[in-house]
């Protein structure tokens, strides 16, 4: 009997066997095969051809049918799911489904849809002939000239497109004058002719040497660190180091951290190259995200852009990997199967052999620390590209001042001369809605989520409640749930707020507003920068979205109103995350020439972070950092796991707490830390208890030796089986 082994996405940990019936063939590795699961049908990959089953040849199903006749994805990126599974301790079967484009895993075929079309006949051409001399029939004559001599077939859209009713063509049908036909998508062949549709920027010395350095070596595996401050030019950079690849017929993936954030960079690949490009985005229905995936896999594609999931996207000839604003954190999947994109892109990079370029202004500390220990190559580029100049930094001290929707006389000063110059302003505050928090004034309680016992956001536009946590909404309370009081107010400004109160302060000026709030309709974010970009609105205020590679020529004041709820958090990389921020922000202001000048209000001008930002910048300040972290035996100079885990009662994660910390100290297999277990950041989320446990260790192995062991227990024991757990390698926040 000829056995398979599958991998299915059913998140229980294991894979499964299952027979062939008599005379099928067997089905290759990676290939898709439809098998009986429960009383549900399911789509499984082969994983191997085991000779035997743990499974009695009697429990044995055998399979419903073959989906592939060979395996959906070369074998580097086969082999790079392995690994994956592996490294993040998350079933195989899952992640390989999690990898494929949706309608795959539903088991649709992987192959282009043939496009409905119609071929004119002989006697159609005469027919064509016969009316073109007289008046009769109109519609019919219309419908028949629009086939071309060559009597190819002509897809069913380009009568509709001509408003010829599918009934008018099955009357033509039905003449014998013309006849169904499909037309199977054409590769497209781009290889053959690879040019400049646009004149490159000349480089400048920076930037020339990076370019050089990447492309004297690109048939094998090469990691960079493209370390450019913003501005710099690194998108020119990419844009140069792709012509060679491009031009020996190799395809080149992009990754980003957000579609909708980055249409200017999209843009500029489209512009410079015109080949054939898919760019996954959310906006993509199933279909068109599986003709993408099938134009990447097939060639047909040159240049593949998306986002997080766009990594596991096969490629026919790869060339080279780029991932722009490597820092970013999007670029790790916070639930189900935790990778992080970019450290899976490294792997994939190796397999494949190809290089792969990792372009920031400011570096994750870990990819700093691989650069400066020299594993990966490190490209710097100090300047700014062109003849745009540096922005200056200042500290507004806020304390005993007057705030005006939390800005002070000296911002508001600042903001009124810009504005008079005909430049832009950009606000940043990283808080959406209108109040962070309602309050009682008489008895100072605060209206909160039951949930997640933490503070509602007020929101105005329209008016509710909204928990940022778990996403509950309610009315506004018109009294106190503790004391009956009417007398509620807001605390706190979110930039519903700063935008209404600017809209009163500078009632010449149009505003713009940036957040996930006022972007929740399709197409309003790019129509929201368009308008930006041809100067309709002098001020915009925005959350972090605003502060993500966009280029303005016309701003030339940022200001960051409120930063410092971020100076003070238990968590050891916050300091490294506003940093970034800051750094980004900051990158908005004089991108064209004219100087520009960033203004950050805090109530402690003498952090020593603040100043080392202001006055060093971001490349001094991860130096320090990296030091500190390394002193304190942090990663990047130890490794973490972490456990995770969600109950609906605070007392089955108590009960679970001291077995498992006794287990893991027992079979520590050497130099891992295990720490208690511990509250979440947010120790409740809608209705459920969260807690967790850090592992820590200066050995990778045997950090995951350790994990192996706790998720073996945990699979078995009956104390975990009302706890929901799950295991995050290299996690990012905790
Ligand atoms: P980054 O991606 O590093 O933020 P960009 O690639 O967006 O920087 O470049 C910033 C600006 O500088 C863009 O307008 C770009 O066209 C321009 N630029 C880049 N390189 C050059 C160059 N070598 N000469 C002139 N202008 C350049
Ligand atoms: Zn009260
Ligand atoms: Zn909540």
């Amino acid at each position: 009997m000829n056995l398979i082994r599958v991998g299915m996405a059913t998140h229980l940990r294991r894979n499964f066997d299952y027979s062939l019936p008599a005379q099928t063939q067997l089905p290759a590795v990676g290939s898709r095969v439809s098998v009986p699961f429960g009383n549900r049908q399911m789509t499984a990959i082969v994983l191997s051809h085991p000779t035997q089953s743990t499974v009695a040849a009697d429990k044995l199903r055998p399979i419903h049918h073959i989906i592939d006749t060979q395996a959906l994805l070369p074998h580097s990126l086969h082999q790079l799911l392995i690994w994956a599974a592996d490294y993040y301790h998350y079933n195989l079967g899952d992640v390989y489904l999690q990898a494929l484009p949706k309608l795959l895993r539903q088991g649709s075929p992987a192959s282009p849809v043939p496009i409905d079309a119609w071929q004119i006949t002989d006697k159609g051409q005469a027919r064509l002939i016969e009316l073109s001399q007289s008046a009769k029939a109109p519609k019919q004559r219309q419908a028949l000239a629009l086939f071309d001599d060559s009597q190819q077939p002509q897809p069913h859209s380009l009568f509709s497109a001509a408003k010829i009713s599918r009934a008018t063509l099955k009357t033509l049908e039905k003449q014998g004058w013309i006849r169904t036909q499909v037309i199977h998508p054409q590769s497209q062949n781009w290889q053959a002719d690879v040019h400049l549709a646009q004149t490159p920027l000349t480089l400048n010395r920076q930037q020339a040497v990076a370019v050089a350095a990447i492309n004297q070596n690109v048939q094998q595996f090469a990691p960079y660190l493209l370390e450019g401050i913003t501005g710099s030019g690194k998108t020119e950079v990419y844009l140069q180091i792709l012509e060679p690849i491009l031009k020996a017929g190799r395809q080149a993936l992009i990754l980003v951290p957000e579609i909708g954030l980055t249409p200017q960079t999209i843009a500029r690949f489209k512009q410079r190259f015109e080949l054939p490009m898919v760019v996954l985005h959310s906006g993509l229905n199933d279909r068109q995200r599986l003709d993408a995936w099938l134009a990447a896999r097939n060639g047909d594609a040159a240049i593949i852009i998306g986002t997080r999931s766009a990594l596991f996207t096969p490629m026919q000839a790869p060339g080279i990997i780029i991932i722009d604003e490597e820092h970013d954190s999007s670029f790790k999947q916070q639930d189900t199967f935790r990778y992080h994109a970019r450290d899976v892109a490294l792997m994939r990079a190796k397999l494949e052999q190809i290089p792969v370029v990792m372009g920031t202004a400011t570096p994750a500390l870990e990819t700093l620390h691989n650069a400066l220990t020299g594993r990966y190559q490190h490209l710097e580029l100090t300047e700014r590209a062109g003849n745009a100049a540096l922005a200056k930094y200042e500290l507004i001290d806020i304390r005993h001042q007057p705030l005006q929707a939390g800005l002070s006389p000296q911002l508001l000063a600042a903001v009124q001369q810009t504005l008079r110059q005909g430049q832009q302003v950009m606000l940043f505050l990283n808080r959406r809605g209108y109040a962070p928090a309602l309050l009682c004034h008489e008895c100072g309680g605060v209206v909160e989520c039951d949930r997640c016992e933490r503070f509602y956001t007020l929101h105005q536009a329209p008016p509710h409640l909204a928990c940022h946590h778990c996403g509950k909404q309610r009315p506004i309370p018109v009294q106190c749930q503790h004391c009956g009081s009417t007398n509620l107010v807001t605390t706190g400004v979110g930039t519903e707020q700063l935008e209404s109160q600017l809209k009163t302060l500078f009632a010449d000026y149009s505003i713009a507003r940036i957040d996930r709030d006022s972007t929740r309709r399709k197409g309003s974010l790019d129509t929201m920068l368009q308008s930006i970009s041809d100067n309709r609105h002098q001020i915009l205020i925005g959350t972090q979205m605003l502060a993500k590679g966009h280029h303005f020529p016309n701003v030339t004041l940022v200001a960051i109103v409120d930063i410092d709820h971020a100076l003070f958090s238990s968590d050891f990389r916050a300091s490294e995350r506003l940093a970034q921020l800051f750094i980004q922000v900051a990158g908005r202001a004089g991108r064209a020439g004219k100087a520009g000048k960033v203004l950050l209000q805090t109530h402690h001008p003498e952090h020593e972070l603040l100043q080392d930002l202001v006055n060093n910048g971001y490349g001094h300040f991860a130096r320090f950092a990296l030091a500190e972290r390394q002193a304190t035996e942090l990663p990047p100079f130890s490794y973490h796991a972490l456990l995770r885990f969600e109950a609906t009662a605070l007392e089955k994660l108590q009960q679970l707490a001291q077995p498992l910390e006794t287990l893991a100290k027992q079979s520590n297999p050497g130099s891992c830390w295990v720490f208690p277990m511990t509250e979440s950041p947010i120790p409740k989320r809608a209705g459920k208890y969260r807690q967790q446990q850090l592992l820590q260790a200066p050995n990778r192995r045997q950090l995951h030796q350790l994990v192996s062991i706790l998720i073996d227990w945990l699979e078995q024991s009956s104390q975990a089986k009302q706890v929901r757990w799950s295991v995050d390698i290299d996690p990012i926040d905790m």
